[in-house]
Order: C-alpha cells, then structure tokens, then sequence
C-alpha cells in the first residue's frame, strides 16, 4: 500500500457539523491534539507529538487553526496549527524538541502515523492558502471542523473547500519483447535519478486523456492500453497521484529537454542491477517505486532500505 493513505482514522464526517459534539471533544482529555509547524512535523525525539490532556488545551490555546482529523478508536483527533509563532516558540508551545519534514520520516514512521501527518498537513496548508474568497476577495471563515471555509461577503457567502490537485504518474512499458519500461531523468532530480514519468492533470482532461498528453508531450511516445494502477495521497501540497500502466505505439523517444533531459529504455535485468549496486528505484514512500517493484514482478530482490 502507498504510504500516506490507506483510511487508518475513521474522519467521521457527520460529527464536522456537530458543534457541541466537537467542543465536548476538545475537552475531553482522551481526545489527542497534532501541533504542526509550517507545513513541519513537531517532534520529541524521533516520532510525531501527540498531545492529549492540560498540554492538548495548552498548544490549542497557542494555535491558529484547531480542525478536527477523524476518531481513532474512542478518542477524536485534532491537528492544531503553529505556524504564526517562531519555530523555537513552536517547538516549546508543543512541548517537542524539534521540527522534522514528514517525508524525512519516511520508512521510519508507522503508516498510520504517516497518513495522519500528511493529512494534518494538506489540511492545515489549505486554511493557510485560502483565508479570502477569490470571487469577491472578502474573508473566508473556516467551519465544519475544519473541512470548509465560508466567505463572509454579504453578497457572497461562497463555500470553500480544501483543494487537490490530481497528477497521473506512468510506467510504459515498450511495444515488444524484450519487456522494457520507459524511464526518464527529469531537470532538477539528482544525478543519476531515473523515474516515471508523470504530470498535473489539467481543466477538461480524463485521468487517461492526462497520461495520453503528457507522455507524448514530455517524451514524443504515444501510449495505448492505458489501465489504472492505484493511488496516493500526496498532500506535498496539494496532489492526489493516480498511477497507471501503458504501452507504447512505438519505441521511438524525443524528450522535450525542459522537464526530461533524457529518457529510455531498460529491461528488468538493468533494473535489477541497479538496485543490487545500490541504487534505490526512486523514493521508498512514492508510488513511483511501487510501479516500478510491480513491473519487475515478485521475484525482485528485496526492496532496498535507502532513500534516494
Ligand atoms: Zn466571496
């Protein structure tokens, strides 16, 4: 499964409404409260804090944004936004002893724990980005927990809600044996980083249509047989990644030399290879690695630990 997803807290989506029921929980000391800073993890020592009890109301009375995540078991959860203090006053606020971006945190965190930061994340970024109505500019009032904000224009009142931004990420595979799939170095990647290929989704596009377009548009490949793989939650900031598999018409590649400067080929056996010198097949926590470890099939090596 993807890292960041997989439904570990029941969000409870009637109970956003519910006023009294949402002030009894933040109350109640089972309930546990997230502080996050700017977009960061707080910390004490290696994991997420969790605070629940007199230092849960302590950080809600230091925080901008409270929303509500969802229930975990008995006790709702709460993520809290610290993002207006300093970092050093953030980190005492939370009773923490440092910040940490969460994909740093990847393969050491449970996923549980990731998917609940990530959702945190996303979350608390959106009211950050959309404190004023972009129809008539007045500002926007945050409710239902923390999943809406309102406009409070007299003659406005528009409903806002948290954005995402759909991307589709491929692995083509070549018209003809040997199998092969198509690989590329995108600009500003590490050197020798060789990836999917993947792009935004755009206004009046299908998932299919986006993964027909980008492929022929960054790479000159035409694809057929396009067929959904999965998901991710990809809140860094905003993205959902939809994966798919594709064949290509033809085994002919002309990158665009802006955001590929150079794709190709390989066989599994040069995948292979490169995992056995060390070199991981992109990012553990992405989907990307995950379409690459089901194409090469159940008899790949294990999966390497290190994080590109
Ligand atoms: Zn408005």
């Amino acid at each position: 499964m993807p890292a960041y997803g997989g439904g570990w807290l029941d969000r409870a989506g009637a109970r956003r409404v519910d006023a009294d029921w949402l002030a009894e929980r933040l109350t109640d000391p089972a309930s546990v409260v997230l502080p996050l800073w700017r977009d960061r993890c707080l910390v004490d020592g290696d994991g997420p804090v969790r605070l629940t009890g007199e230092r849960a109301s302590a950080v809600r009375a230091a925080a901008g944004e409270t929303v509500f995540l969802g229930v975990d078991g008995d006790a709702a959860v709460f993520a809290v936004d610290l993002s207006a203090l300093g970092e050093r006053a953030a980190v005492a606020a939370a009773s923490a002893t440092g910040t940490v971006d969460l994909r740093a945190l990847a393969g050491r965190l449970d996923p549980a724990g990731a998917a609940v930061q990530a959702y945190a994340r996303g979350l608390l970024l959106w009211h950050r980005q959309q404190r004023y109505c972009g129809a008539c500019g007045a500002a926007a009032v945050a409710g239902g927990g923390g999943h809406v904000r309102t406009c409070a224009g007299a003659e406005c009142g528009r409903l806002l809600f948290p954005r995402i931004e759909p991307a589709v990420i491929v692995l083509v595979e070549a018209p003809g044996p040997p199998g092969r799939c198509l690989l590329a170095r995108h600009a500003g990647a590490a050197e020798g980083a060789w990836s999917t290929l993947a792009g935004f989704v755009e206004v009046g596009e299908s998932l299919e249509d986006a993964v027909r377009r980008e492929l022929a548009e960054e790479a000159g490949v035409t694809v057929t047989d396009v067929t959904y793989q999965g998901s991710q939650a990809w809140p860094f900031p905003a993205g959902l990644m939809v994966g798919f598999r594709a064949v290509a018409a033809s085994e002919q590649i002309r990158v665009d030399g802006v955001e590929l400067l150079e794709a190709r080929w390989f066989t599994r056996a040069e995948l292979r290879e490169r995992i056995a010198s060390g070199r991981p097949l992109g990012r553990v926590d992405s989907i990307d690695h995950l379409l690459l470890e089901d194409w090469l099939g159940a008899d790949s090596p294990a999966r390497p630990s290190a994080v590109s």
